[in-house]
């Protein structure tokens, strides 16, 4: 294990979809074209497909983008795997042939979310994504509240923020439960995260330029991410700037949602308004973006 070095952090999207499943090869090729423009700002990218759709392929695609492009990004083999109550979990792996044995191990659907403990190995990293999702992808409102708080410590991190969610209008919502949910999906409540347990953010983008928001690891220069990773660390939120944001077509001048807004307030955000306390952490990765 390497020492670690705080000046060095690495951004990195934990949350990623290729999402190349079925598509013709003209299709795939805009969507390497689009990824290398779109990744360029980061330093590693956790391949999070689908179980179901293929996400060795998925992997395997994604290697070849950077391969293809030279970029300097680490890709993290990996799947967003379903249980058999349909509750998601994100499995992370140091090598591809680690990531084939688990595939064989735990197909979709067919395993239980009570056992998710069973997931756990000094091989693999554990996500819980989206807890609050409205979906029942979600481990609360798939297996309820009191349960899933119960099962809460048996992953390595919780996602404590979903990109997917972020740019919903919440401000236009009217209180109800699903308001509360995605809330929920787009900060998850501090009082809630068990001890020991990492805090990681995500795009979960299923396009390219959907990455949204990611993760600032800490790394030692001789460390791999996988090994960072096993570190439980609290990775801190990097998220894009409003001005991408718009750049995308994401957002426009009047409407900034709540939780966008939210998330520029935290310490490591990526406004163009600093106050001064930012981190030479985020000023680096700041500029990495900007740059
Ligand atoms: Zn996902």
């Amino acid at each position: 294990m390497g020492l670690y070095e705080p000046d060095k952090s690495f951004a990195i999207d934990t949350h990623f979809h290729a999402n190349v499943f079925r598509r013709p090869h003209a299709k795939r090729r805009r969507i390497a074209t689009q990824l290398s423009r779109y990744a360029a700002h980061l330093d590693g990218l956790c391949s999070t497909e689908h179980a179901y759709k293929q996400p060795l392929e998925a992997y395997d695609f994604l290697c070849e983008m950077v391969g293809h492009y030279e970029l300097d990004l680490t890709t993290v083999p990996g799947v967003e795997n379903i249980s058999r109550e349909g509750v998601e979990v994100i499995q992370l792996f140091e090598s591809r042939a680690a990531l084939v044995s688990a595939l064989k191990a735990f197909p979709a659907f067919s395993w239980s979310i009570h056992d998710a403990v069973s997931l756990q190995s000094p091989d693999c990293v554990t996500i819980l994504p989206h807890p609050f999702s409205p979906s029942g992808t979600g481990i609360v409102s798939g297996i309820g509240f009191d349960r899933a708080c119960q099962l809460l410590s048996h992953f390595d991190y919780i996602e404590i923020s979903n990109g997917s969610f972020l740019e919903v209008p919440l401000d236009a919502l009217p209180r109800t439960k699903f308001k509360d949910q995605v809330e929920k999906t787009t900060q998850f409540p501090e009082e809630l995260m068990p001890l020991g347990v990492g805090r990681s953010y995500g795009s979960d983008a299923h396009r390219p330029r959907d990455i949204n928001l990611f993760s600032s690891l800490v790394k030692g220069y001789d460390e791999s991410v996988f090994q960072a990773l096993t570190m439980r660390q609290d990775l801190k939120p990097i998220l894009r700037t409003i001005a991408e944001f718009r750049a995308v077509g994401k957002i426009s001048r009047s409407l900034l949602t709540s939780s966008i807004e939210y998330m520029q307030k935290q310490d490591y955000k990526l406004t163009n308004n600093g106050d001064g306390t930012r981190s030479s952490l985020a000023k680096r990765a700041r500029s990495r973006i900007l740059g």
